[in-house]
């Protein structure tokens, strides 16, 4: 589907944008905008939590190396995977693989290898706990291969860089407590054409948390959120108060609570996308730019 704002709140969005902008400065989280932009921006659901988000010129994976069902969660569609095998479809000619943490449903060592093997020309950067499990797999391609490189964002220092026509913006985003205390979690901010969207792996349903991230001060249009911060408890003041984007996809959701899921989002949240298959696609107009 396609968003298309209306002139007013276009310019709205800009200088609101501009003002936050400004703020970020402080944060080092600036995303300025780079390019010239026409086409859409597309978010293709895959795996599980997996993306392809595209303008059209440049290509991103975000815990897209998943291919086998894990634990409840899903795993490529048999007509998909030859896809993944091949380089083709959404997984063809892609510029950066992101990965949010090590879990299993969000990456997948082995097929995280062969992609990168296959790939030649991708970037991945990621945690060391992610680089770890997949270097037991293919020590010589994470050891000596420049195209991948260990990201250490800290709260007070996110990494930030642009690939073609994208800014992107990685940052800490805590799992969790206890046994999860440990996991690194990246959010995602992946600017391109001015439309901002928000991954944010399996970050633990804390304003606390999100607030030292310095989400309280980033301006999101499309955020995609794990389906469970819908669900009554904690995630809903998270959702509020961190990931006020005109636009939300919910996501994370197993396919055999798929149907269950839907029924309940529409009822309650009848404003949230589900990309309900492996292919689905999101579609988000460039929000135009405008000089200072
Ligand atoms: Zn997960
Ligand atoms: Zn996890």
């Amino acid at each position: 589907m396609q968003s298309k704002k209306p002139m007013a709140a276009e310019r709205a969005i800009t200088l609101k944008q501009g003002l936050i902008r400004v703020c970020l400065a402080a944060f080092g989280l600036v995303a300025a905008l780079t390019g010239p932009v026409s086409a859409d921006i597309n978010v293709t659901q895959l795996a599980n939590q997996g993306v392809m988000i595209t303008d059209g010129e440049t290509r991103i994976l975000i815990d897209a190396l998943v291919v086998e069902p894990y634990s409840v969660y899903g795993g490529l569609p048999e007509d998909v995977r030859p896809m993944f095998d091949n380089l083709t479809g959404p997984f063809s000619a892609i510029d950066l693989v992101l990965i949010s943490h090590r879990h299993h449903e969000h990456n997948q060592p082995a097929y995280a290898c062969q992609f990168m093997q296959k790939s030649g020309q991708s970037r991945l950067k990621t945690s060391e706990q992610v680089i770890g499990l997949m270097r037991e797999r293919c020590r010589d391609l994470v050891t000596t291969d420049p195209r991948v490189e260990v990201i250490d964002p800290l709260h007070a220092s996110p990494v930030v860089f642009e690939v073609k026509g994208a800014k992107v913006t990685v940052f800490p985003l805590s799992h969790g407590t206890q046994s999860y205390a440990r996991i690194e979690n990246f959010g995602h901010l992946i600017e391109m054409g001015g439309v901002r969207i928000l991954h944010i792996g399996d970050a633990a349903m804390s304003a606390e948390d999100f607030a030292l991230a310095g989400l309280d001060s980033v301006d999101i249009d499309v955020a995609l959120v794990p389906f469970w911060f819908f669900q009554p408890g904690p995630g809903g003041e998270v959702v509020n108060r961190f990931l006020g984007a005109s636009r939300k996809i919910a996501v994370h959701i197993p396919p055999s609570e798929m149907d269950e899921v839907k029924a309940y989002m529409s009822e309650s949240f009848p404003e949230v996308l589900i990309l309900t298959k492996t292919l689905d696609k999101a579609s988000f107009a460039p929000i135009p730019k405008t000089n200072p």
